[in-house]
């Protein structure tokens, strides 16, 4: 019978309790799930990096830290964790989201949207946007979310080029991989989307450099982490108009401080860190499965590699 702690803000408990109690029971598990148990009788943690569990020291039994979330970078690097770490990767809810909020920033940047809803001049612009198929996306960052945006995109069309650490292969949609793969991702990329993981390998990826492989009036989505960009080279190739606009969820402190100069851009939306979230019920159930598979001596799933740092 293993004990559970749900070791995440307070107010998530609500959310989770009865979701994860029934997750739990349709797995068959018999467990002990609450938010306060002596930490050397406990088995599982499900965890949010904001969570106060900081120090893993104390959890003598511990089998697995099972992450809400899908980033991981605040949880990697903490030297007391000792057991496997499990992140969030769950399609019908978290990458469902994402796979929703990358296509409608896609299509608004591609169908030139912008125009006709704000349009104080009454011009009446007759000139058509392009086809789906004469619009280039790159996706940099080609795992769980990377992927399933990729394959919504080429169902509608799209050439879409994928880039990620290592060879990947996916039906309908170029590949390509590391450092020498970037070039070519970056140099076809009408429109660019950032789906990377925050690790010391992807800090400032989009920089001054690579911003100037992208076409002239590329748009950029960053949906990833905000350490991903260089935010003062992006302000410039915005100010030169060589880069027409770029739609940022995240970033390098949230919330966005009111003064930050995204804000004000003319060329730049801010959404506040809501490209996809964690849906506690299809998530409840993500967990309550990895856990099952443990229990059974199955490997987990989802387990972050610690030295990649994702
Ligand atoms: P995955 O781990 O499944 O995918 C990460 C991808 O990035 C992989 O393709 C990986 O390559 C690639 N990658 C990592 N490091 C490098 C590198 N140095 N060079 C090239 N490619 C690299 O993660 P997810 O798809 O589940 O999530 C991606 C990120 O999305 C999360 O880490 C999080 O930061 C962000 N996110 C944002 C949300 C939001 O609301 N804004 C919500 C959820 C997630 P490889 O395949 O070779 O390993």
């Amino acid at each position: 019978m293993p004990n559970i702690l749900f070791a995440a803000r307070s107010e998530k408990w609500e959310d989770y309790e009865h979701l994860l109690r029934a997750a739990l029971e349709a797995e068959g598990l018999d467990c002990t799930l609450a938010t306060d148990l002596a930490p050397d009788t406990v088995d599982y943690i499900v965890y949010a990096p904001n969570a106060s569990v900081q120090d893993f020291t104390p959890f003598t039994r511990l089998k697995a830290v099972l992450n809400l979330w899908a980033g991981v970078e605040q949880v990697v690097g903490n030297p007391t964790l000792k057991v496997p770490l499990a992140r969030m990767v769950d399609e019908e809810g978290l990458t469902q989201g994402m796979v929703e909020w990358v296509t409608g920033h896609v299509l608004r940047h591609h169908l030139g949207m912008d125009a006709h809803i704000v349009n104080p001049d009454r011009t009446w612009d007759t000139t058509p946007p392009p086809l789906s198929k004469d619009r280039p996306v790159t996706i940099l960052g080609f795992g769980a979310l990377g992927q399933a945006c990729a394959a919504q995109l080429a169902a509608l069309g799209f050439p879409v080029t994928g880039w990620s650490r290592t060879p990947k292969d996916l039906d309908g949609v170029l590949t390509s991989h590391g450092d020498d793969g970037l070039d070519a991702a970056l140099s076809s990329a009408q429109i660019l989307v950032l789906l990377l993981p925050d690790t010391p390998a992807t800090t400032d990826l989009l920089n001054a450099d690579r911003l100037a492989r992208l076409p002239q009036g590329a748009v950029i989505l960053n949906p990833g982490r905000g350490p991903l960009i260089d935010d003062d080279a992006l302000l410039a190739a915005l100010d030169a108009g060589r880069i027409a606009h770029a739609t940022l969820d995240v970033f390098r402190t949230e919330p966005l401080p009111r003064d930050h100069p995204f804000w004000a851009h003319p060329h730049v939306t801010v959404t506040p860190h809501i490209a996809s979230t964690t849906r506690p019920d299809s998530a409840a159930r993500v967990i309550a499965r990895n856990i099952a598979r443990a229990e059974s001596g199955a490997p987990l799933l989802h387990v972050v590699d610690r030295s990649a740092g994702y």
